[in-house]
């Protein structure tokens, strides 16, 4: 080989080595980050499950002002299965709440509501163990519906209000349309987009690649491009658990069903709407 072509060699390496032209994102581009499961307790709960007096301690700050992974983890139990080193974030908050993806309740064998952070009311059960204690939590454990955050300078660039729900596309090798993200805005959010990583996963997307708002409308309003099949339960006897994850939906059930007394308690906590119809 001649000196010519190792030169060419050389510079087309070094070439490769230095750092891409930066592009200017658009303005509207969202930096996604992936909320792997995770826990928030309340104190007593903290307590009750790492022993009397412990405080959840700092691994590592999280994008969120104020927000940590902590060091404590621990195991969370359904009928049909368990996940173990089940990362708390801190701090301490008023209410314990999990979050998991769909694929965890299956593998626990619950069935969560998809819902906003904080909206636990009739969510799913489980069991938490811990180092020094277990405990059965009654409800709590949910699916996060896609959001982003935003301070409110974000939302006056992006044109976008708080409570507002947008789609946003990630244009990945396999590039997918989130619907109905909500925008979350507080003074002391930095803007981000969180995605499960069921969602993640169904997209290829990876912690810090953006997405893009291409659509918004006002809560409450309806999607004219979107129409959801009716839900139907066939059941005779309905259970909470058949009705939980349908919060603000109408459900059809057979004519002759009847409700146990906590699906009757689902149903009116969750406003679900129920319609007894004639099989035909
Ligand atoms: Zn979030």
């Amino acid at each position: 080989m001649n000196e010519h072509a190792i030169i060419k060699i050389v510079n087309d390496v070094i070439a490769e080595l230095l750092p891409k032209k930066e592009v200017a994102p658009t303005p509207n581009e969202i930096p996604i980050g992936i909320s792997a499961r995770h826990i928030h307790l309340q104190q007593e709960h903290v307590e009750q499950l790492f022993g009397k007096g412990a405080t959840l301690s700092v691994k590592k700050m999280l994008a969120q002002p104020g927000q940590f992974a902590a060091h404590e983890t621990l195991q969370v139990v359904g009928p049909k299965g368990s996940i173990q080193n089940v990362r708390v974030l801190g701090p301490a908050r008023t209410f314990t709440q999990i979050e998991i993806s769909h694929t965890d309740a299956i593998a626990l064998g619950i069935q969560p509501p998809l819902r906003e952070s904080g909206e636990i009311a009739g969510s799913a059960s489980c069991i938490l163990v811990g180092p020094r204690g277990s405990l059965i939590l009654q409800e709590g454990v949910i699916i996060a519906q896609a959001h982003i955050h935003m301070a409110p300078a974000d939302a006056q660039q992006l044109g976008v209000q708080n409570g507002q729900y947008v789609s946003v596309k990630v244009q990945g090798r396999r590039p997918i349309t989130f619907e109905q993200v909500k925008i979350r805005v507080a003074d002391h959010y930095h803007l981000e987009m969180h995605i499960d990583t069921d969602e993640a996963n169904a997209g290829f997307i990876q912690q810090g690649e953006t997405g893009t708002i291409i659509t918004g409308k006002m809560a409450g309003e309806p999607y004219n491009n979107f129409v959801s099949p009716p839900i139907e339960i066939n059941h005779k006897i309905i259970t909470a658990n058949d009705v939980s994850r349908y919060q603000g939906e109408t459900v059809i059930v057979p004519k002759e069903a009847r409700l146990t007394a906590l699906a009757k308690e689902a149903v009116e906590k969750l406003e679900i709407e129920l319609q007894f119809h004639e099989k035909g």
